[in-house]
């Protein structure tokens, strides 16, 4: 009996045949004429299934019957594919994993195989197919094709149907192993993933894949009730090394769920290669220690050189003082004026560096964090500017304030350089400042000292906590710009931020929020 792509193959010749004559050759014309009839039969036959693509190939895959069904899903007419080889259905992924021959060789080792796969139409669209191929025998037993029965998912009604398609399109690897950890189902990029071929893994248990922790998560999990495991989202970001085929291992996050079905509980694992998230992590971490060494270095570096300029700083600041000393009146008046710049000079640069210095000390944190009355260090604040307040004539109040867990002397330090600036930058109105503190969420508190002087433009909100940055000459209001600088040190580095809210001739806002590490 002619194998299917025999008759597919012939069909054309054997119409073609010359006439026959003699009884014998009747004979052989009437079997003829019914083997055809019954050939084109089955093709009609055939044709008439729409829903499904069938086809048959030779041994190598070499496509030699087609039908109605199998134009509908790939596009392809019969006349245009009959002769090519199947692997043009296949995704140039797969082609390139050698799935095509791969899949011929599972047929004919197995006689049948089926599996859930990605196929191309000849337009190069890509669908989702459920496939299902049996190796075909000649009357020796010989080897003769294989024939292709296919069913388009992605157009499929059945429920099934959708949820294999929605497994199969899941960006992340899908697999399903049951309680003693046997992988039952898994999708594409689980293949793709651990560089199987799906027939390797079903069946296998998932230490195969994910050596360590997944199987004991399991083994954990058994012991309690489905309800229990899916109440609690077993497992949920559990991050794993998984194993390639090769050999090689990569970093994995799983979520998993608990599955009820007829075969009792399952566990779905959605997996994630997160090598990627791994080395930017990797690499933000690396960024970070390399900001802290070159901030410490420029730290260091303006310790050593502030500490280092002052001794001879204190000399040159000594002797001119000393020549303005003796010699003021002695020499002619230019003199006396170029020594009095000279000493103003010195003495402006002693006091940068004092400030210099004073700025790379600030927020060191010596002892540990305890808690701290802020109402406490905001007194002691006050006390220290008492001379200050009380010549000035400002009003300060304040309400109270939280107990925290911060360094006493930092704190204190940061609200004396606030109200001492809310002082000093006083308008002509009745002087006011007003202190205050609230709880910001769980996390922080968020303290405020509002004043109602000169105000701040808008523009300058930012630069105003730069080192050495003034908005103001000496003469009208003095300092040299250190003050917001050492708080907004001494903040962060207790955790916090500092930011302002101002309106000129109105007044400003200072607000420091500090973590709550209760
Ligand atoms: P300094 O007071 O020595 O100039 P600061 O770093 O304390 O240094 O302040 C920087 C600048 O911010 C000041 O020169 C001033 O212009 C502005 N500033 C600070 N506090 C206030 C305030 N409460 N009201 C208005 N301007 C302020």
């Amino acid at each position: 009996m002619p194998s299917d792509n025999e008759s597919c193959d012939d069909r054309g010749q054997r119409s073609k045949a010359a006439a026959p004559s003699g009884p014998i050759d009747d004979e052989l014309q009437v079997a003829r004429e019914a083997l055809l009839e019954s050939d084109e039969r089955h093709q009609t036959l055939l044709d008439a299934i729409e829903d499904y693509a069938i086809f048959a190939m030779d041994p190598n895959g070499k496509i030699v019957s087609w039908n109605a069904g199998a134009q509908r899903n790939q596009g392809y007419s019969a006349a245009q594919i009959i002769g090519r080889n199947f692997s043009c259905f296949f995704s140039p992924d797969d082609i390139q994993r050698g799935r095509p021959a791969r899949v011929l060789e599972i047929t004919a080792a197995e006689g049948r195989h089926e599996e859930v796969a990605v196929r191309v139409r000849q337009d190069g669209s890509q669908f989702l197919a459920n496939l299902r191929f049996t190796a075909l025998h000649d009357s020796t037993g010989r080897l003769s094709g294989f024939s292709e029965f296919s069913h388009d998912l992605s157009k499929s009604r059945e429920s099934e149907g959708k949820y294999r398609g929605l497994l199969e399109a899941a960006p992340d690897a899908m697999i399903v192993v049951d309680q003693t950890g046997i992988i039952v189902l898994l999708n594409l990029q689980a293949e793709r993933q651990f560089g199987y071929f799906r027939d390797e893994l079903m069946g296998q248990p998932v230490t195969n894949i994910i050596p360590d922790g997944f199987a004991e998560r399991l083994h954990a999990d058994r012991l309690r009730s489905a309800a229990e495991a899916a109440a609690q989202q077993i497992g949920a970001g559990l991050e794993l090394m998984g194993l390639r085929k090769n050999g090689s291992v990569f970093p994995i996050e799983i979520m998993l769920s608990p599955l009820e079905s007829m075969d009792g509980l399952l566990i779905t694992a959605a997996i994630r290669d997160i090598t990627e998230r791994k080395r930017s992590e990797a690499c933000l971490v690396q960024a970070v220690d390399e900001l802290k060494r070159s901030n410490d270095e420029l730290e260091q570096f303006a310790y050593v050189a502030s500490h280092d300029l002052q001794e001879p700083l204190r000399m040159v600041a000594s002797y001119t003082q000393l020549l303005a000393h003796r010699y003021r009146g002695r020499l002619d008046s230019d003199a006396d004026e170029f020594i009095a710049f000279a000493v103003d000079g010195s003495n402006r640069m002693q006091q940068l560096i004092q400030d210099l210095l004073a700025y790379s000390r600030a927020g060191n944190l010596g002892a540990s964090l305890l808690g701290v009355s802020a109402n406490d260090s905001l007194r002691q604040a006050i006390a220290n500017l008492r001379a200050t307040i009380e010549e000035s004539g400002v009003q300060v109040t304040y309400d109270p304030l939280p107990i925290i867990t911060t360094d006493e002397t930092h704190l204190v330090q940061v609200f004396q350089n606030l109200l001492s600036n809310a002082i000093k930058y006083r308008s002509a109105v009745a002087p006011r400042v007003h202190v205050s503190a609230e709880g910001r969420g769980a996390d922080e508190w968020v303290f405020s000292v509002r004043d109602n002087g000169i105000g701040i433009e808008a523009q300058y909100l930012e630069r105003i906590f730069v080192i050495f940055q003034r908005l103001h000459t000496r003469e009208a209001y003095d300092g040299t710009g250190i003050g917001l600088a050492i708080c907004k040190k001494v903040v962060e580095r207790l955790g916090g931020r500092l930011w302002v809210e101002s309106q000129p001739g109105i007044g400003s806002t200072f607000f420091f929020a500090l973590p709550r590490r209760d």
